[in-house]
């Protein structure tokens, strides 16, 4: 059992019109009381204005109160919530004078950790706070909520009950060979398997969930004065990046985050990849090749009204690896019955033809980004998995898949074949948290800032 009583302000310390600060613990009324003038009787859940006031009786501030009954609160313990004004000075008084009554300066994430520990939250849930605070974009924090309300846990839920069935099934036999009917191997196979592509599922939301979260990067490729710095100003959406009519002014990069739909991007304007003697060029364009290398996305751009050149060509078969997004820019300078003739001579899959000038056609370059991330736009049940739940997912699928390859063996040991199930089962129990180690939470909960 947790015994003492935590204080912390849930707000930033920084002026503003009210702040909040929390205290939870068995302690909570009673030091609460002592800083607020309360009536005699108060009823949970209930805002109540009134003085703040130092252990002398001085007036601090006023204020509002609430007071949350365990376990009908955030930590599920006795909760005070006290909201004075956000003064620096006063919320800082506030916090010395309930830690000289007894209450302890709270870690940062040790609300929802108590939460946690309580039982109120899962741990899936409690990453969710953290994810959502921490959200830099729209989509991460609908990603953080979906989450928060559990639906991960759900999910994994399943897949655990489908385990656990399983297990009951191997157990029934051992435990009573004369009353149950003998397992059917294909059976416990075809439900290994059932689990197997759900964690699938789960898995492949991986890398989706790390571009919402971490955002992506894309780079913009193409020999000098095809526009590459028009576009990226295009996307960005305000002059960023030099824009010239000589060649090679991109001399290193320009990186901008923007939101595109919702989800970070960060733009990377290279230098051309073209032959130089020049030394500082050279260091340009290594650093180009780098960036290109861990660009999420490639475009590559050339210029309708010049054509497709040598050197296009040429930078075009240094980046072709990375499958890039092909960009005839400059539209506006070619007729109709000239783009018909790029469409049938260029080799590219695809080219998509757009011009910064005019903003045509901008649009379908975006969607062709998110396409290329195979990102389709969201239901509200998108959930994206995150490191942790990924290496317990993957250790879980790794057991399961071992249990269906050798099935016909294992079904002349049922103990074994039991335990490797259980085992598997335990993984996605780490998940929800029901098992858990202090290192992980250490980890979960150092995440959080204070107050949190
Ligand atoms: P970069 O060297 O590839 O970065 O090319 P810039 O973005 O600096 O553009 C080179 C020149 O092309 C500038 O004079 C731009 O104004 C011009 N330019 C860029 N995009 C377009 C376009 O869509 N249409 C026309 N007509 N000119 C463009
Ligand atoms: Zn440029």
């Amino acid at each position: 059992m947790i015994k003492d009583t935590i204080v912390a302000n849930a707000t930033p310390l920084i002026p503003s019109a009210v702040s909040i600060i929390r205290i939870s613990g068995d302690r909570a009324l009673e030091i609460g009381r002592k800083l607020f003038r309360l009536p005699e009787s108060i009823r949970e859940r209930r805002v109540y204005f009134g003085k703040i006031t130092d252990s002398k009786g001085s007036v601090i501030d006023e204020g509002l109160f609430i007071f949350f009954k365990g376990p009908r609160s955030f930590t599920g313990e006795d909760v005070v919530e006290i909201y004075p004004h956000g003064s620096v000075p006063v919320v800082k008084k506030i916090i010395e004078e309930a830690v000289n009554l007894g209450a302890r300066f709270a870690q940062p994430g040790e609300f929802t950790k108590r939460a946690f520990i309580n039982g109120k939250i899962d741990l899936t849930q409690a990453e969710a706070i953290a994810d959502l605070i921490e959200a830099r974009s729209e989509k991460a924090s609908r990603v953080a909520v979906n989450i928060l309300e559990g639906k991960l846990s759900e999910k994994v839920k399943e897949l655990r009950n489908s385990l656990l069935y399983l297990v009951s099934l191997i157990e029934a036999e051992i435990n009573f060979p004369e009353d149950v009917e003998e397992i059917d191997p294909d059976q416990i196979k075809k439900g290994l398997e059932h689990v197997i592509k759900g964690i699938d599922d789960l898995l492949r939301t991986y890398r989706k969930g790390e571009i919402i979260r971490e955002g992506i990067k894309l780079a913009i490729v193409g020999r000098p004065n095809v526009g590459k710095s028009s576009l990226f100003n295009a996307l960005v959406g305000y002059e960023r990046a030099i824009v010239s009519e000589y060649r090679g002014t991109t001399r290193d990069f320009i990186e901008e985050t923007v939101s595109i739909k919702g989800i970070p991007v960060k733009l990377l304007d290279t230098a051309g990849l073209r032959e130089t003697e020049d030394k500082i060029e050279l260091i340009g364009i290594k650093k180009a090749k780098e960036k290109i290398e861990e660009a999420d996305v490639v475009i590559f751009v050339f210029d309708l009204s010049e054509g497709l050149t040598d050197e296009d060509l040429r930078i075009y078969e240094q980046i072709k690896y990375k499958d890039p997004i092909v960009v005839g820019n400059k539209s506006d300078l070619v007729n109709e019955k000239e783009l018909d003739i790029f469409r049938k001579k260029y080799y590219f899959k695809n080219v998509l033809f757009v011009s910064t000038k005019l903003q045509k056609n901008l649009d379908h370059l975006e969607e062709e980004i998110f396409h290329k991330l195979g990102i389709i736009e969201d239901s509200d049940s998108e959930i994206y998995i995150n490191l942790r739940h990924y290496k317990a997912l993957e250790k879980a699928k790794n057991i399961l898949k071992k249990t269906v390859q050798n099935i016909d063996e294992l079904i002349d040991f049922k103990e074994i074949l039991m335990l490797e199930i259980s085992e598997a089962e335990k993984y996605l129990e780490e998940i929800t948290g029901e098992i858990t180690t202090e290192d992980v939470l250490e980890n979960i909960f150092s995440r959080f800032c204070i107050g949190k």
